[in-house]
């Protein structure tokens, strides 16, 4: 993204009738980082304060494994979330969002002191107001994060604050989590409470999945598009403690070029 394309984020959003964003700080699909100015991202602050959007997140690359036990990659994915950060808190975001990794088959309890470890890392380099939040990951292929009870070791064993949790309804419906019935959400707001807890969640990407639950496959669709449905967003949506977290879009819009008025307008009519 360039330093104009920055600030055009912004008001694309703002146009489109968006209250909060999240953005990325370069191509996800490299490492290639963040690259703008300090008066860019002073830009940025402006803009975004002008236009009343907060708060503002940031998806980390999608190449990142905290997990791995290559180093190269694992330094390589320390490198971008500390660069991520360091943006963040210039910018003013309040999280940045990953998705933890993959223990490729070896089980969590093998891949957390990696994980932490990683993590730590990260912490030693960055001091500021930005989180770390790590996204429910949608299961399958030795994710690490896809259940509660993962999210809250992770949480738990770093014991930082700049550590927070991100979940997403379309991970949680694929990893297996179901929210179509009263009993079904009051079953998941239980397990969020008793593993992360409430305190920790900063944030909800909310998507429709193009796969069934429990199919263990992240692929995102558009609002009522998908699987999930809008019968069940609307359920776990106004449920107690969603009412106060960013909701965020993720999905491939409607003209397939990302998250779109269409979503955002169905998603407002879901929140009462
Ligand atoms: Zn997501």
């Amino acid at each position: 993204m360039s330093s104009s394309g920055l600030v055009a984020v912004l008001e694309k959003a703002s146009a489109m009738g968006a209250s909060c964003i999240q953005i990325f700080s370069s191509p996800p699909q490299s490492f290639a980082g963040p690259k703008f100015t300090d008066s860019d991202c002073e830009a940025f602050k402006t803009k975004a304060t002008d236009l009343g959007i907060s708060p503002i997140f940031i998806h980390a690359c999608y190449l990142i494994n905290l997990a791995s036990e290559k180093e190269t990659l694992r330094e390589l994915s320390i490198k971008s979330l500390v660069e991520d950060l360091r943006f963040g808190d210039k910018i003013g975001a309040k999280g940045v969002i990953v998705h933890t990794g993959s223990h490729k088959g070896k089980g969590f309890a093998a891949a957390l002191p990696v994980v932490v470890d990683s993590i730590n890392s990260i912490f030693r380099q960055t001091h500021g107001k930005t989180k770390l939040l790590l996204e429910v990951a949608s299961g399958g292929k030795g994710k690490v994060g896809s259940t509660g009870e993962e999210l809250s070791q992770m949480c738990e064993v770093v014991g930082s604050p700049q550590i927070g949790v991100c979940l997403d309804t379309a991970h949680l419906f694929a990893g297996g989590y179901t929210f179509d019935t009263y009993e079904k959400m009051e079953s998941l707001n239980k397990m969020i409470q008793t593993t992360v807890g409430w305190e920790s969640i900063e944030c909800m990407h909310v998507n429709d999945s193009k796969v069934a639950a429990g199919s263990f496959r992240d692929r995102h669709e558009n609002l009522g598009a998908g699987f999930v449905g809008t019968p069940a967003l609307k359920l776990l949506l106004n449920s107690p403690h969603f009412d106060k977290l960013p909701l965020i879009l993720e999905t491939p819009g409607f003209d397939d070029k990302g998250p779109d008025k269409k979503n955002l307008d169905i998603l407002k009519s879901l929140v009462k």
